[in-house]
């Protein structure tokens, strides 16, 4: 049985069926039905906009049936533990489950019960694969190849399950990648580049990836002002200037700390693309994990 956890789950030759599929979906008119009759529940312990509602459009733009099953609603909220909750639901005979959970460790618990195909959709700050492929797909679709760009990650990276996934899935298909941020912000593995300054490299990178501070996940305050971490962190025109550079963010962004107004609705901009492309890719990744295993 096939799960998405982490990136590890994922052969290279899975991971280019799955960028395949994208294009294709992408490119396709109408859409084979290629999943009727199957039925999938989303099982979301924390907020999402973009993830649940693009695995719900993916899911439907195939043809399957999506039952949402709000925590905060379930009987979890009784003291009923997730494994039950989960193993209840698995008792309705469902061909897979969409998980978001603030545990690490929690989409690996249940995909280790094998009853159904498992999909993390965001697991604390451990992984949150589906992002990372459709940033991926997203560079790839601009550039052709993905082979010997150079990404900057910039932001709270020491606590953002979407770097992580990054970090295990872009080296894998020929992305060097560097780590921009302030101390408290900075992970402590060393297999990447790491600078506390953009500006440094700004002139010798093809994407910066920004991200969100993951305030829910900081235990006290890590700066006690915002502004003055944007001063140094958000991403501007005039920290861009007019190179040739895309940028990227798996939102939600904080205007104005992340990016500026200005660099968002600027055309190097793909933010938005992300999220058109990561129906595609939920497609794609659907496919895999519900037909082709
Ligand atoms: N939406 C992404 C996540 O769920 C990024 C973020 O929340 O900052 O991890």
């Amino acid at each position: 049985m096939q799960h998405l956890i982490s990136m590890d789950d994922l052969t290279i030759s899975q991971i280019n069926d799955i960028l395949d599929d994208a294009n294709r979906f992408k490119k396709a008119k109408t859409n084979p039905a290629l999943l009727r009759g199957k039925l999938l529940f989303t099982l979301f312990f924390e907020n999402s906009t973009r993830t649940r509602s693009s695995f719900e459009v993916a899911a439907k733009k195939l043809g399957a049936s999506v039952i949402h099953l709000d925590p905060s609603k379930s009987s979890t909220s009784k003291g009923e533990s997730v494994e039950d909750t989960f193993a209840n639901i698995c008792a309705m005979d469902p061909d897979g489950v969409i998980i978001r959970h603030s545990s690490n460790d929690i989409p690996r618990i249940l995909a280790d019960m094998q009853t159904t195909p498992v999909l993390n959709a965001g697991a604390g700050n451990y992984a949150h694969p589906t992002q990372a492929l459709l940033d991926l797909f997203t560079i790839k679709e601009h550039f052709g190849d993905t082979s010997g760009k150079r990404v900057a990650i910039v932001g709270d990276i020491a606590n953002s399950r979407v770097a992580n996934s990054i970090m295990a899935l872009f080296p894998r298909f020929g992305i060097e990648l560097t780590l921009v941020a302030p101390d408290g912000f900075m992970p402590t593995e060393d297999k990447f580049k790491k600078v506390d300054n953009l500006a440094e490299i700004i002139d010798s990178i093809d994407v910066i990836i920004s991200l969100r501070a993951q305030l829910e996940r900081h235990e006290k305050p890590v700066f006690d002002d915002y502004e003055e971490y944007a001063s140094h962190y958000c991403i501007t025109n005039e920290v861009i200037g007019n190179r040739d550079v895309v940028l990227m963010h798996p939102g939600p962004v904080m205007r104005n700390i992340d990016i500026s107004d200005e660099m968002l609705s600027d055309k190097r901009s793909k933010v938005l693309t992300q999220v058109t492309n990561g129906v595609f890719v939920r497609m794609a990744i659907l496919k895999l994990l519900l037909l082709d295993s």
